[in-house]
C-alpha cells in the first residue's frame, strides 16, 4: 500500500497524465462520491498511472467532466490530502467490515445444495447461475 501511494506521489511530481495538461485545473476540485471496485481494477484519470481500487470522483466548475481519480491525486486537487486519506480509511474499513461480515457469519446448505444465511431478518441464499 505505501509504495502504490508512492507512486502516485512520484506520478504527479513527474507530472504524468493530466498533471501536466493545461487545460485541465490541477486544483478546486470537490469530491462528489467514492467507489470501491473491489481490486486495483481502475487507474487514476488524473495522473494516469496509478492503479486504483478506491476511485475518487472529483468535480470541477471548470471542466465538464468526472475524474475518477486515486487518493493522493484527488487530495492534491482538492489541496486536502487528509480529506481524502479519510474518505480512502472510510471505505477500506468499510470493505474489511463487508469480508468480516461474509466470514463470521455461520452459512447452512440447503436441501438443493446452496449456502444460505439467516442475517437480520433475512434469508440470504447464494445460487449458482446458468449460462457464465
Ligand atoms: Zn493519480
Amino acid at each position: 500500500m505505501k509504495r502504490n501511494n508512492l507512486n502516485e506521489k512520484e506520478a504527479i511530481l513527474k507530472g504524468r497524465g493530466k498533471w501536466s495538461d493545461p487545460g485541465v485545473p490541477h486544483k478546486g476540485w470537490n469530491c462528489t462520491d467514492i467507489e470501491d471496485l473491489g481490486g486495483l481494477f481502475g487507474k487514476c484519470e488524473m495522473c494516469e498511472s496509478q492503479e486504483i481500487r478506491y476511485v475518487h470522483y472529483m468535480k470541477h466548475p471548470d471542466y465538464l467532466k468526472l475524474l475518477g481519480v486515486g487518493c493522493i491525486c484527488a487530495g492534491k486537487m482538492e489541496e486536502n490530502y487528509s480529506k481524502a486519506k479519510l474518505r480512502d480509511d472510510f471505505m477500506k474499513k468499510r470493505s474489511s467490515k463487508r469480508l468480516r461480515w461474509i466470514n463470521n457469519n455461520r452459512w447452512k446448505i440447503s436441501r438443493k445444495g446452496n449456502d444460505w444465511i439467516e442475517s437480520e431478518g433475512y434469508i440470504i441464499v447464494m445460487m449458482e447461475q446458468n449460462g457464465f
